[in-house]
């Protein structure tokens, strides 16, 4: 075990505060990196509050995360030091499941979250990004492509691969209608996915100021969604929409948008649950589903699908120390359109 600085929330709702947590020796499968950027995810403000319940502290945050190796183990063969690398959501599974024989490891019923989940090794729960160093089996270990600007990629872990998953398990591509429910982190990705993808891109906004920045990211309309009657002439003409929504917000609106047998996809978290009424969906025999981030193989599949088409997020970086800003910006709205901290002036405190 190590010593490790990082920013931890003692509490619901508490401010996060400099703390130092312990770290399991580099083990012969295990890859340690120093945290260079991490991102910050609507996910990480709804833990922190605890919005979903059960959630426990003290907890350290952040799973968007681009680092540079800094030590191997013995049987490590994919990584040396020196490296860059990231860490998503999954840092294990139980490898032995159909999930994860089918590279589903999302779905393990024993898989474990980068924080917030038991660490059966060395007691407590996990630990997220937000600490200078981590240490991770090396198959829960990406390759990041030298193209990608690190900072940028960062949010790539999280939000890109949630959106991106979908994308390609709906097929969509030339000749789809895609409709992107919220332009926040994972919204504005999906616009860049969605167009790299070749798909016809229509953003749906509560805020008509984004108007500009969604045409700008790769969509060719943008609908207001509190504007009734702009609603009302897109009705049935989408074939996928991705609700990438945070809060309180109406389902059956959206599947009145789809067309017959097409897909609303919901990965947005709200916490409450969302009412659906039985005739938007019977009528034009909408499919409602929904999808959590990605496997290992897919994630690192997306990484090099954005190295291809130059697909990184819009961040604006700020310190560590800055974090508890990031958050109160992010519940308000005011984020363009993903925060990502610069971890190393951690080492430096
Ligand atoms: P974000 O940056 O805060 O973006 C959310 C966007 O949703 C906002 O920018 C806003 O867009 C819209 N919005 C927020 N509240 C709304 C409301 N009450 N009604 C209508 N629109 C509203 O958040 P994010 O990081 O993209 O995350 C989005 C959600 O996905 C969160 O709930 C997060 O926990 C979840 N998530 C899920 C997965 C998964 O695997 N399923 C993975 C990561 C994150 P406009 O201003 O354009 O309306
Ligand atoms: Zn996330």
């Amino acid at each position: 075990m190590y010593d490790a600085k990082a920013y931890s929330a003692s509490a619901a709702k508490a401010p996060l505060a400099p703390t130092t947590i312990q770290r399991r020796d580099v083990g012969e499968r295990d890859v340690r990196l120093d945290v260079l950027y991490c991102g910050i995810c609507h996910s990480d403000l709804h833990q922190v509050k605890d919005d979903f319940g059960g959630a426990g502290f003290p907890m350290v945050p952040g799973h968007e995360i681009v680092g540079k190796v800094t030590r191997v183990g013995a049987k490590v063969t994919k990584f040396k030091e020196g490296d860059i690398a990231a860490v998503g959501c999954l840092v294990d599974s139980d490898r032995t499941c159909s999930e994860c024989k089918s590279g589903f490891e999302q779905f393990c019923a024993n898989r474990v979250l980068v924080f917030n989940s038991p660490d059966e090794l060395l007691g407590g729960q996990t630990y997220g990004g937000f600490s200078e160093s981590m240490v991770v089996d090396e198959d829960f270990v990406l390759r990041v492509p030298s193209k990608l600007d690190l900072a940028a990629a960062a949010p790539l872990l999280c939000a890109g691969v949630t959106v991106y998953s979908p994308l390609r398990y709906w097929k969509i591509g030339k000749g789809s209608k895609v409709g992107v429910v919220g332009l926040g982190g994972l919204g504005h990705l999906a616009v860049k996915f969605a167009h790299a993808l070749g798909a016809h891109v229509a953003v749906l906004t509560t805020s008509a100021r984004k108007k500009d920045d969604a045409l700008r990211l790769g969509a060719e309309e943008v609908i207001v969604s509190t504007d009734t009657e702009a609603m009302k002439k897109q009705a049935g003409s989408f074939d996928f929409i991705l609700d990438t929504v945070s809060g309180e917000h109406d389902v059956n609106a959206l599947l009145q948008l789809a067309r017959r047998d097409g897909s609303v996809v919901v990965v947005g978290l709200p916490p409450k649950p969302m009412p659906i009424g039985a005739f938007p969906l019977v009528a034009g025999r909408k499919h409602l589903s929904g999808s959590n981030i990605g496997g290992i193989a897919e994630t690192q599949e997306m990484l090099d699908f954005a190295a291809e088409h130059g697909i990184t997020a819009d961040v604006e970086v700020l310190p560590i120390q800055k974090v508890n800003e990031a958050f109160d910006r992010l519940e308000r709205g005011d984020v363009k359109y993903r925060f990502v901290l610069d971890m190393r002036p951690l080492k430096s405190t």
